[in-house]
């Protein structure tokens, strides 16, 4: 049984107050979520106070992004240690922004998502096609493309702790989500390409949805039965919004 998981992805949004506001007013509508993870990611200089915020709470803590090193001569980077250091639990990797707009390539991801299991810190590896990818049909390649390149570090017995986040490009901030049948399609390709690589391990591994998740359209989504949780930019801005998201149990039949 997969454990449903709902992230709010802040990207470069929100001050401190903002933050801790959101957090004061989101935690005691989530407060009755007891069968499904939680998790936050705020921007970097947000994460101590968003920490000290949810603390006694069951909401867990993310990162936006995170550097494969340790430490070192790393000039506006952030390492794992740091984000253990802050309170993370998970960091989000390979972003579509982060591979479109910083040209990030699978093998960085790759090497970020090995650093945080070394460092107990567990990734979700985003992987998704652009439009043009999608209607030139080369949706599954771009697919395994990127699920090949920034999974190859991932030992066999960790697996499990990875998400898999599929956001196609087109449907992230558009207000275009992929139908529940599209999204579906893709993550039982994906689901597929991990029962091939981790084995049995594959059935147990949480693939997120991405991309234009909304209150009233995450129910449908998560009815799906290779979707396990939802990434979500835009709706996660305000603590309504995304708590209707975390409670969409309550709406499901
Ligand atoms: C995202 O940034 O990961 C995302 C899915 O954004 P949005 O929900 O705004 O499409």
């Amino acid at each position: 049984m997969r454990k449903p998981i709902l992230a709010a992805n802040w990207k470069m949004h929100k001050t401190i107050s903002e933050a801790v506001a959101f957090a004061d007013a989101f935690l005691p509508l989530v407060a009755g979520v007891t069968n499904a993870e939680i998790v936050l990611a705020p921007p970097f200089p947000q994460l101590a106070s968003v920490a000290a915020a949810l603390r006694g709470s069951r909401v867990l803590l993310a990162a936006q992004n995170v550097h494969p090193e340790k430490h070192g001569a790393y000039t506006g980077e952030v390492s794992p240690t740091m984000l253990t250091d802050v309170g993370c639990r998970y960091a989000i990797v390979g972003h579509s922004e982060r591979r479109h707009i910083f040209g990030e390539s699978s093998a960085f991801v790759a090497r970020k998502a090995a650093s945080l299991l070394a460092h107990d810190l567990l990734p979700i590896v985003c992987v998704g096609e652009t439009l043009d990818e999608r209607e030139a049909d080369r949706t599954f390649a771009v697919l395994e493309d990127q699920l090949n390149g920034s999974l190859v570090e991932v030992p066999d017995a960790r697996a499990a702790e990875v998400v898999i986040a599929y956001e196609p490009v087109w449907a992230i901030g558009t207000g275009r989500t992929a139908t529940p049948a599209i999204a579906q399609e893709a993550h039982a390709m994906i689901r597929g390409w991990l029962q091939k690589r981790f084995g049995a391990t594959g059935d147990a591994m949480r693939i997120q949805y991405g991309g234009s998740v909304k209150p009233d359209n995450v129910a449908e989504l998560m009815a799906q039965p290779d979707i396990d949780g939802a990434l979500v930019g835009g709706a996660s801005l305000e603590a309504a919004s995304f708590a209707a998201i975390a409670r969409y149990q309550e709406n499901s039949k």
